[in-house]
C-alpha cells in the first residue's frame, strides 16, 4: 500500500512512504488531478522541497510535488521590477537568478532551502529581510472550487513566520505562482547578524548584492548543518514573543538573557538562546539530537523516526516552560 518512498523528498531524512506521488508540472496537470479525484474521499498533501515538514508516519493518499517552473517579468517602473515565479522553482536558485540579473532585495535570503511556492506559507525570512518586504501577490488553486484565486499582500496577513496559509487557509489552496517586487538600483542591507563584519574581513567597503549574497551563504554554511549531510528542518521552534513585563522578570533572574524589542510592550527571546541556556545544545537521544553548533536545530543522525523527534521536541518544550515560563511553538509543520 505505502509503496512510494518519501525519503528523497524531506530534508529531515525520515524514511516514510505514501501511496502515490504526483508531480504537478503546470496548471493543467493540477486541474486534471482535481477533476479525477474530487469525488474520491482520499487524502492529499502538498510538498515543495520538504524542508519544513516533519512527516511522522506513512501518509495515506497522494503527495503532490510542486514542480511548476518559470519566471517572467510582469512590469517595471522607476526603480521597481515585478517578477512572477512558478511556485515549484527552487528558492535559492530564484535568489541567485535575481542576483545575477542585478535585481536587489532577495540577497539576504540566499540559501534558504525549499520552493518559491512555499515561501509565503510561513513568510520566510533571514538576516533582517522577510518575504513580505518584496511580496506583491500570489496565485493559488482553490481545492473547493477548482479555480485560480489571487491573494494580494494584505490578504495574506503576513506576520513573523506566519500567514493565513498557516491558519484558516491551511490546506485549502495550492500556491502555483508568486510575484515579487525587486529593485533595479538596489540598496544593500548589511545591518543584521555578521554580514557587515564578514564583508569587512574580506576587505569589502561598498558591497554589491552579489557580495552580500556571498557573505550570507558563507555565514549560513558555517553555522547551519547541510541537510544533505545531516537531516534537519532548519529552525525547529519559533522565537517566542512575550510581554515586556514577563521578560523583566526573566531578566531579574538571568541578567544576560538575550532579547530583541519588537514593538510596544513586547520582546522577542531567541529560542536558540533559551534551549542553549537550559543545557540542551549538543544533547543526543538515540538517532536524534540538538545540533552542537546551533541549539535551534534538531538533527537526524541517521535512521531517526518521527515519533523520536517529536518526543525530544516535547521534552525541550516542557523543560523551557518549567525553567523560564515560556512556551515554545514549533515552526516546523508536523504531519
Ligand atoms: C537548513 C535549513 C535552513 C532553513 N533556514 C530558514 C530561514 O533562514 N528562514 C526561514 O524562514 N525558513 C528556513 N528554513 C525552513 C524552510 O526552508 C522554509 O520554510 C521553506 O519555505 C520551506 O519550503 P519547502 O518547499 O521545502 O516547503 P515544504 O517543507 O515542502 O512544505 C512546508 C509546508 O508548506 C506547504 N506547502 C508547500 N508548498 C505549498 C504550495 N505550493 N501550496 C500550498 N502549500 C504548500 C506544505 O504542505 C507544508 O505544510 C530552513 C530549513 C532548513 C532545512
Amino acid at each position: 500500500m505505502f509503496s512510494q518512498s518519501l525519503l528523497p523528498y524531506n530534508t529531515f531524512g525520515l524514511d516514510v512512504s505514501t501511496e502515490e506521488i504526483y508531480p504537478v508540472e503546470d496548471l493543467i496537470s493540477l486541474h486534471q488531478f482535481w477533476i479525477s479525484r474530487r469525488w474520491e474521499n482520499r487524502p492529499w498533501h502538498i510538498l515543495g522541497g520538504g524542508s519544513n515538514v516533519l512527516i511522522t508516519d506513512n501518509l495515506a493518499g497522494t503527495v503532490l510535488l510542486n514542480r511548476i517552473r518559470g519566471k517572467r517579468e510582469i512590469a517595471r517602473e522607476g526603480n521597481q521590477i515585478w517578477i512572477e515565479f512558478g511556485g515549484g522553482e527552487n528558492w535559492h536558485d530564484a535568489v541567485m537568478w535575481a542576483v545575477e540579473k542585478g535585481y536587489g532585495g532577495l540577497e539576504n535570503m540566499s540559501l534558504i532551502p525549499g520552493t518559491v511556492g512555499a515561501a509565503p506559507i510561513q513568510n520566510i525570512g533571514a538576516y533582517g529581510v522577510e518575504l513580505k518586504d518584496h511580496f506583491v501577490y500570489l496565485d493559488a488553486f482553490c481545492w473547493e472550487t477548482g479555480t485560480q484565486v489571487r491573494f494580494e499582500r494584505s490578504a495574506c496577513e503576513f506576520g513573523y513566520r506566519d500567514s493565513i496559509f498557516k491558519r484558516w487557509a491551511k490546506g485549502k489552496y495550492f500556491i502555483t505562482h508568486i510575484c515579487l517586487q525587486l529593485e533595479l538600483q538596489p540598496k544593500v542591507n548589511t545591518q543584521y547578524g555578521d554580514i557587515a563584519s564578514t564583508l569587512q574581513s574580506w576587505g569589502i567597503q561598498n558591497p554589491s548584492i552579489e557580495e552580500v549574497s556571498r557573505a550570507v551563504i558563507h555565514i549560513r554554511q558555517s553555522k547551519l548543518p547541510n541537510p544533505a549531510e545531516l537531516g534537519n528542518c532548519g529552525s525547529f521552534f519559533k522565537n517566542p514573543v512575550i510581554p515586556e513585563s514577563q521578560f523583566k522578570e526573566l531578566q531579574a533572574r538571568i541578567p544576560e538573557a538575550k532579547h530583541f524589542p519588537v514593538g510596544a510592550g513586547w520582546v522577542k527571546v531567541p529560542a536558540g538562546w533559551l534551549i542553549e541556556h537550559a543545557g540542551w545544545k549538543g544533547h543526543r537521544a538515540g538517532a536524534v539530537g540538538v545540533h552542537e553548533k546551533q541549539a535551534l536545530v534538531l538533527v537526524n543522525y541517521g535512521g531517526a523516526q518521527g515519533k523520536e523527534v517529536i518526543a525530544l521536541a516535547q521534552k525541550i518544550q516542557a523543560d523551557i516552560l518549567q525553567r523560564y515560563g515560556i512556551e515554545l511553538e514549533m515552526e516546523v509543520n508536523a504531519w
